[in-house]
């Protein structure tokens, strides 16, 4: 790519993953197969950087998710470690709705200097908005942002109606809903998540799957000024998803908050 084309950006990826070394070539594996997609790299810090770095992204939103409830102690202390050798990461904690002890759990992030949480209803296997994932909204509401998955036309637990129901019942939960507001299920994801207040949508995952011209109508259908850049690495490379959202058609100024300044003004920072 040219470098003209994102030299004038602050560019931010809202939503990676990362993995212990030695797991990260497996769990990358586990990941392409679940979705039956091709995964663009292995997702270890390094590797994260090193493909961030080739369109000079400043901040990295990094985070794993908890596929059971005794994984999350761990895994929050690995992406606590990591974001304290990298000054280019903005943590997220893992969460469960089963665990025994959400609050200890939430109090770990809090303790670890983590900045939200992120959830996966889909690999955790639990409905976004049930009363067992109520309670971990209860604790962070008005606290800390959580980043959540949303669609899958296999599985109901994170259907964009679900996402809707948890903004409803948490008007002052800060909700990031991924992948335009529900992987492969974007129509439902305009009709459900359109004008709440509180959440914003992440745009990874989501470009490589529709033409242009009707990326660019979702974006704007929920207000490009709520909207946030993503690779969902390791799934994509950053160099692509640049290339795919700098060719729809956003203006300049669209470009800008996308790429940046609404995570920025979204997260206070
Ligand atoms: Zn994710």
């Amino acid at each position: 790519m040219e470098k003209e084309l994102y030299a004038d950006y602050e560019i931010i990826d809202a939503h990676s993953h990362i993995f212990p070394a030695s797991i990260a070539e497996k769990a990358t594996v586990n990941i392409g197969r679940f979705y039956d997609l091709h995964m663009d790299n292995c997702g270890s810090s390094e590797e994260l950087i090193k493909s961030g770095s080739k369109i000079g992204t400043s901040l990295y939103l990094v985070c794993s998710v908890a596929t059971t409830p005794h994984q999350v102690g761990s895994i929050n202390e690995f992406i606590a470690q990591e974001c304290e050798k990298y000054d280019c990461f903005f943590g997220l904690g893992a969460a469960h709705p089963l665990s025994e002890d959400i609050e200890g759990d939430i109090e770990q992030i809090r303790s670890l200097g983590l900045k939200g949480v992120k959830l996966h209803p889909d690999f955790q296997t639990f409905n976004a908005d049930s009363p067992e994932a109520f309670k971990i909204y209860e604790i962070i509401e008005g606290s800390m942002p959580l980043l959540i998955h949303c669609g899958d036309e296999r599985y109901e637990y994170s259907h964009p109606e679900r996402i809707a129901n948890i903004a409803k019942n948490f008007p002052k939960l800060k909700l990031i809903a991924s992948h335009l507001g529900g992987y492969q299920l974007w129509d439902e994801a305009q009709s459900c998540l359109r004008g709440f207040e509180n959440v914003r949508i992440d745009v990874c995952s989501s470009l490589a799957f529709m033409p242009a011209e009707t990326a660019l109508a979702r974006i704007r259908g929920f207000g490009a000024e709520n909207c946030f850049f993503g690779t969902d690495f390791p799934m994509w490379s950053h160099d692509t998803e640049l290339e795919r959202i700098m060719s729809l058609g956003l203006s300049d100024a669209e470009l800008k908050g996308i790429l940046a300044g609404n995570f920025k003004a979204f997260m206070n920072i």
